[in-house]
C-alpha cells in the first residue's frame, strides 16, 4: 500500500496504523500491581445469576426477596421524598445521619448488650464496604492478615486489593481453631489483623463456641492484633442466638462489620463498623475518598423502617423461612447424596459446606451442574491457599422450597457420575 500525504502533512499509512493500534492497545498491561491477584470472577459469575429463572441455583448469598418488605417500604419512601428530601435526597455525614447512628446503636445495645460510645459507630456501604475501609486504613503491602479457610471470597479480596499477605487457620465444628492460630502466633506469625465470621459462617455455616471466642480475644490482647467480626448472619439464628459478639466482649481490639443486606435487603447497601474511635475515625477518613458517604435515602428508609419495629418483626418469619430451607436441603442431601459426602448442619443463616468423596473437583464439575441446570459455588475460592477442590457452598436461601429435593437430587447425580469416571 502506497502511503499518500493528507494537507495537514500526517501520511494516511500512519494515522491508519496509529488506529489500528489504538483498537489493540492491552489495557491490561497497566494495571496496578496489586489489582493482578485479584480474581473477581466468582462473584461476577454468582452476581449474573441474580435473576436467572431456568436454572435451580444454591449459588449466591441472596436473601429471599419474600423477606423484602415492600408495602412498607413503598409507603415510608413515598413519605421520605415527600416530607424530607433536604436529607433522605441530599449527601449526608461520612460517619452517617446522626438518627441512623441513633437507631443502630440502640439495636446494638439491645442485641449486643453494649453502646458504642460517641465515635465508635459509623454507617457503611453495606459489609463489604467496612472490609475494604478497613483494608485501605490498615494494610501495607506485605502486612499478614489472618482468615479462616475457608472464609467469605469478597473478604479474601479486599484484604488482597492491598497486598495482604492472606494466611488462612482452619475450622471445625466450633469455628475457627484457636488452637492452631495460637501455634502459629508462637512460632513468630504476627498478623495485623484476624478476619472472622463467627455466627453462621460464610461458607460453611458453623458458628463460633463462647470458649473459642474468649481464647482469641486474649490472644488478640497478647500479640496486638486487631479483630475484624462480620456479623453478616448473626441475628439469623433459627432457635438460638449465637454466643455473646467479640465486639461486645472486647471494644478495646475489635471492629465489628456488620450489614443489614441480609435482615432488611442489598438493595440500599447499608451496614455499619463498631470499633475503637481512634480506628472508626480512619475509616470515616477513608470513606471520604470511596463513596464518600453512604446514602442517605438507603439510610432513613433503614432509620423509619427499624424504629417502628419492622426489622425485628420481619426477621421472626426469616428466621423461620431460612430453618425451614435447610431443613428441606437436610433432607433432600440425606437422600440423595452419594454415600461417602458430607456436610454441615448449620443452625442460622445462609449456607451449608459440602464435602464429595474423596478425589472429586468441584471446579470441574461446574459446567456438568450448569449443563443439567443447577448452579454451585466451587469451594475453591474461599480458600487464600490450596484446598476447597472437593467441595462445595450449598446457599437455601433463596431458592424455593419446591425445587429443593430436585436441585439437591442433580448434585447429586453430577458427583455420582464424576465417581464413575474416575
Ligand atoms: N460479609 C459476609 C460474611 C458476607 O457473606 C457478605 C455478602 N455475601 C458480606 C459481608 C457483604 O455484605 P454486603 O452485601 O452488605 O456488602
Amino acid at each position: 500500500m502506497t502511503a499518500a500525504i493528507d494537507q495537514s502533512g500526517v501520511s494516511t499509512a500512519d494515522t491508519a496504523t496509529s488506529g489500528n493500534d489504538a483498537a489493540q492497545r492491552d489495557w491490561n498491561s497497566g494495571l496496578a500491581r496489586r489489582t493482578k491477584t485479584l480474581g473477581g470472577g466468582e462473584i461476577t459469575a454468582i452476581l449474573a445469576l441474580a435473576g436467572a429463572s431456568d436454572i435451580i441455583t444454591f449459588s449466591g448469598g441472596f436473601p429471599d426477596p419474600a423477606t423484602f418488605p415492600t408495602t412498607v417500604l413503598a409507603e415510608i419512601a413515598a413519605r421520605l421524598i415527600a416530607e424530607d428530601p433536604g436529607v433522605a435526597l441530599q449527601y449526608s455525614a461520612t460517619e452517617g445521619i446522626a438518627g441512623v447512628r441513633d437507631y443502630v446503636s440502640g439495636r446494638l445495645t439491645s442485641l449486643d448488650g453494649r453502646t458504642p460510645a460517641s465515635g465508635e459507630l459509623m454507617i457503611t456501604s453495606g459489609g463489604i464496604d467496612c472490609l475494604e475501609l478497613i483494608a485501605k486504613s490498615y494494610v501495607d503491602a506485605g502486612d499478614v492478615v489472618v482468615v479462616e479457610a475457608p472464609t467469605y471470597l469478597g473478604a479474601i479480596m479486599a484484604f488482597r486489593g492491598y497486598e495482604a499477605d492472606v494466611r488462612g487457620v482452619p475450622v471445625d465444628d466450633d469455628g475457627l481453631r484457636v488452637d492452631v492460630l495460637g501455634d502459629l502466633l508462637a512460632a513468630g506469625l504476627r498478623p495485623k489483623i484476624l478476619y472472622t465470621i463467627p455466627d453462621f459462617q460464610n461458607p460453611t455455616g458453623l458458628t463460633m463456641s463462647a470458649q473459642r471466642r474468649a481464647a482469641l480475644v486474649a490472644l488478640a490482647r497478647r500479640y496486638g492484633f486487631l479483630v475484624v467480626e462480620d456479623v453478616a448472619y448473626r441475628d439469623l439464628g433459627f432457635d438460638r442466638a449465637p454466643p455473646p459478639s467479640l465486639w461486645s466482649a472486647a471494644p478495646d481490639v475489635v471492629v465489628q462489620a456488620g450489614t443489614f443486606s441480609k435482615i432488611f435487603c442489598p438493595g440500599f447497601r447499608m451496614g455499619w463498623a463498631a470499633g475503637p474511635e481512634q480506628i472508626i475515625s480512619r475509616l470515616v477518613v477513608a470513606k471520604q475518598n470511596s463513596d464518600q458517604c453512604s446514602g442517605a435515602l438507603g439510610q432513613r428508609m433503614l432509620e423509619e423502617y427499624g424504629r417502628a419495629g419492622h426489622m425485628e418483626q420481619q426477621l421472626v418469619a426469616s428466621r423461620a423461612l431460612y430453618a425451614r430451607r435447610a431443613a428441606l436441603m437436610a433432607r433432600a442431601l440425606a437422600e440423595h447424596m452419594p454415600a461417602g459426602t458430607t456436610w454441615t448442619t448449620p443452625e442460622g443463616g445462609f449456607y451449608i459446606w459440602l464435602t464429595a468423596p474423596g478425589g472429586v473437583d468441584t471446579v470441574a464439575l461446574s459446567s456438568a451442574a450448569r449443563a443439567r441446570k443447577v448452579a454451585y459455588v466451587p469451594g475453591r475460592p474461599f480458600y487464600p491457599g490450596d484446598g476447597g477442590t472437593g467441595q462445595i457452598r450449598l446457599a437455601y436461601s433463596r431458592v424455593s422450597d419446591d425445587l429443593i429435593d430436585e436441585g439437591i437430587r442433580r448434585i447429586g447425580d453430577v458427583l455420582r457420575s464424576a465417581m464413575e469416571e474416575k
